[in-house]
């Protein structure tokens, strides 16, 4: 089944051959891009969407995302809105209730978050483990995990549990909670953070996965300076994820690596912390991502338009940037080179927009304007 999408006012294609085109169309096709030109000479195809002039981009990539949990924590919020620090520590309150909920609850709950973002737009997205810190419950949670993404991310160092020494934690996330997590996870993260995993940690559990045959992933100087970023760029990590306290050295060491930095501004909102500056990394040359860091602590939404929102009133990026990070640089950050753009041949996953440009994203916060979302090929959500 082929879908002609026509009369687009603006297509976003993050592709170098054809950037950003007016009056133009796309025609998808085996769940892939198979032509890209003006509207007025476009191919017939088996189905057709008049885009009525909005614009097109993309498919968001959110790579950073805790979906599997069970629990509540709006009252934490509530504290913490209220004057209380965060922490962290909750993170352990949302363990207790994932361990205790059923397969068929974290599922359920799992689908309900993923329905929810695909609804504003997003159509790949990283999931993380991480609210187990059991090798059976980090195990089942990857499995969930990987019922709905192929991005699948083991964060048994999420937190050392309640009760549990942290250097025979830490054994045991490189040892048999490892092993046991490796075949059902692309990733390995690691919360590396005062209060979390040290540096030392940090770097045991990274060699474990490389070991293991697992891609890299750190989360890096979200709650103050610390070894985070360093040790990613050192490892050859796909990403380190915050980057909101960053010495000059830091932001050298990215922007002469493959390290994309991730900024994760639903934390830094939902926290009242001060925000990363995406100006100063871009501006040192380095690739930076937006993603959502959904999880019911500290970054309880799914949006990416949201987050896009954020980035440019916050964290000084463009309207243009923050689409490019959350489209594009979520794909470089996952390393997938067939998401995050529209060239021929890329995966078939776009947003129509109630809106005639991408900079309405950020122009109209807050407001629903992801029209219809087409993923592999298919219509999966229309407003
Ligand atoms: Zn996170």
């Amino acid at each position: 089944m082929s879908l002609l999408v026509h009369d687009i006012g603006e297509l976003i294609t993050n592709d170098p051959g054809l950037g950003t085109r007016t009056d133009a169309a796309i025609v998808l096709d085996g769940g892939v891009v198979a032509w890209v030109g003006p509207s007025a000479s476009a191919p017939a195809a088996d189905e057709a969407l008049d885009a009525e002039g909005a614009a097109v981009l993309p498919g968001f990539v959110d790579s950073h995302a805790h979906l599997v949990f069970a629990g509540d924590r709006s009252a934490e919020f509530a504290a913490r809105m209220a004057g209380a620090p965060y922490t962290g520590g909750g993170i352990r309150t949302t363990v207790a209730a994932t361990r205790a909920a059923s397969d068929a609850e974290l599922r359920a709950r799992t689908a309900r978050l993923v329905r929810e973002a695909l609804a504003q737009g997003t159509t790949t997205v990283e999931i993380k483990s991480g609210y187990g810190l059991t090798v059976a419950d980090e195990v089942r949670s990857l499995r969930i995990a990987g019922e709905f993404t192929a991005e699948t991310t083991f964060l048994g160092a999420h937190v050392v549990p309640a009760d549990v020494d942290a250097d025979a934690y830490t054994a045991l996330v490189c040892g048999e909670m490892m092993a046991a997590a490796a075949p059902h996870a692309r990733w390995v993260d690691v919360f590396c953070e005062t209060g979390a995993f040290d540096a030392t940690r940090t770097e045991a559990i990274l060699r474990a996965g490389i070991a293991h045959g697992l891609g890299l992933r750190v989360h890096a100087n979200q709650l103050g300076p610390g070894p985070g970023v360093r040790l990613a760029v050192e490892f050859g990590a796909a990403s380190a994820d915050h980057c909101t306290h960053l010495s000059a050295a830091d932001v050298d060491a990215l922007s002469t690596s493959d390290t994309v930095a991730t900024l994760l501004p639903g934390a830094e909102f939902s926290t009242r912390s001060p925000y990363p500056d995406g100006r100063r990394l871009l501006d040192a040359g380095v690739t930076v991502a937006l993603a959502t860091d959904c999880n019911p602590g500290s970054s309880f939404t799914t949006s990416v338009p949201l987050c896009i929102a954020l980035a440019v009133r916050e964290c000084g990026l463009t309207p243009t940037e923050a689409v490019v990070a959350a489209t594009l640089g979520g794909a470089t950050a996952l390393r997938r080179t067939d998401v995050g753009r529209l060239g021929v041949g890329a995966r078939a996953d776009l947003v129509v927009l109630d809106a005639p440009s991408h900079l309405y994203l950020a122009y109209r916060p807050g407001v629903p304007l992801v029209g219809t979302v087409v993923r592999n090929g298919e219509i999966e959500w229309k407003r």
